[in-house]
């Protein structure tokens, strides 16, 4: 086995074009033989290949088909990352993040605090906002009305991508409004795009086992199907690396796909490499080997390929892969590196502007022998290097 990690960048560049000399040997797949052809993978096909031993071939194959689709461009957007409570009603297995509202840690932030962080990221280059946070059990409609209004008012150009589409449905039980009426208000309210979390893994047979008090795979994807209706695009993320099976991937890809071809109103796919620290996961996930680079890069390759055609989009996000780790998986289909994901406490501490973060990233991309692109949250050009 190869070890990419620690081989230089032209020698990795040079090993990767001889496999893509060696593609028409793949006859012993017939699932990668279709992936070439760039035919639609069934669900039988993605199996194949999550088994499939040549990792080192479904890789080319994958950052071919991304050469493809869109070229050699390389994508970061400069967002801004904020919690504006860690008060949860629900408690997920796969959680280190929640508190209950008499915990020592909770808090819960007013709109006002909010934009001033806002404001702040924004002298530093942010062009979106990406808030998140707890299913709070107090925090009426008018409280999130408010958030996107004052952000709106006082700094029309930001994207503002906010609320989950679990927080939404949470949120219409809360307070009996159906999920079209609080979409609709929020987006009156200045919601501009949602982010892509709380999807986890749709399938319930695994999902019911890394998260508690959180709404359903299918209402989840119907949530966001009657958000991409109102106008509102999103993006859409998959955790993995926890206790799943091939399958669950498979089945969770598949139906990403079948809403994009419905809507188009997907942004990107963000594959999120499960941390099991501090959650109720931790045990079970390092007695059955936690998650490997190998996996990560598999996962990402499978997620462009049962993708292709339908959404161009595959993030990686290199904050849970690291730098190096991310150079890898940009070159086994990956196109977009998510952001510089800065939060406030890193803007306090960095003290300087989000376009040296911005440059690193650029650097990164230079370094495998693309092309970097500032991006903003739907993919248009901020800036090129
Ligand atoms: S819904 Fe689950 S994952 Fe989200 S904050 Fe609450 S406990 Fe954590």
């Amino acid at each position: 086995m190869i070890d990419y990690l620690s081989l230089q960048t032209k020698e990795y560049i040079m090993i990767k074009m001889s496999l893509n000399m060696l593609e028409q040997l793949s006859g012993d797949s017939q699932a990668l033989d279709r992936a070439i052809a760039g035919e639609e993978l069934s669900y039988k096909d993605g199996l194949e290949l999550m088994k499939y031993d040549n990792l080192h071939l479904l890789g080319a194959v994958a950052d071919t088909s991304r050469k493809k689709l869109i070229g050699d461009t390389v994508t970061f957007a400069a967002s801004y990352y904020m919690n504006y409570t860690n008060v949860c009603a629900a408690s997920c297995q796969m959680c280190a993040f929640y508190q209950k509202e008499d915990d020592d840690g909770a808090y819960t932030l007013t709109p006002q605090e909010i934009e001033q962080r806002v404001s702040i990221a924004k002298q530093m280059g942010a062009t979106e906002v990406h808030i998140v946070g707890g299913f709070h059990p107090k925090l009426p409609l008018e409280y999130y009305e408010d958030m996107m209004r004052v952000i709106k008012k006082n700094h029309p150009e930001l994207n503002i991508k906010a609320l989950t589409a679990a927080e939404i449905f949470y949120l219409s039980k809360l307070t009996k409004n159906s999920t079209r009426e609080i979409l609709s208000r929020l987006r009156d309210a200045g919601l501009d795009s949602m982010p892509g979390g709380g999807a986890e893994l749709f399938h319930p047979d695994i999902r019911g086992k890394i998260v508690r008090g959180k709404c359903s795979g299918q209402q989840w994807l119907d949530v966001i199907e009657e958000a991409h209706g109102l106008g509102i695009r999103s993006n859409v993320t998959m955790l993995y690396g926890h206790i799943e099976k091939p399958e669950h991937i498979i089945d969770h890809l598949i139906k990403i796909r079948e809403l994009q071809k419905r809507t188009n109103g997907f942004i990107t796919l963000i594959p999120l490499k499960f941390s099991p620290d501090n959650t109720e996961l931790e045990q079970e996930c390092l007695a059955s080997n936690e998650c490997s680079s190998i996996y990560d890069l598999r996962v990402i390759a499978l997620s462009r390929l049962m993708l292709a055609n339908a959404l161009n989009n595959i993030s990686v996000y290199w904050v849970a892969y690291g730098k190096k780790l991310a150079q890898v998986a940009l070159s086994n289909g990956g196109n977009d590196l998510v952001g510089t994901a800065f939060s406030e406490e890193i803007y306090r501490a960095a003290g300087k502007p989000t376009a040296s973060s911005v440059d690193e990233l650029a650097t990164l991309v230079k370094e495998i022998g693309r092309h970097p692109v500032q991006r903003d949250t739907h993919f248009k050009i901020v800036r090129q290097f």
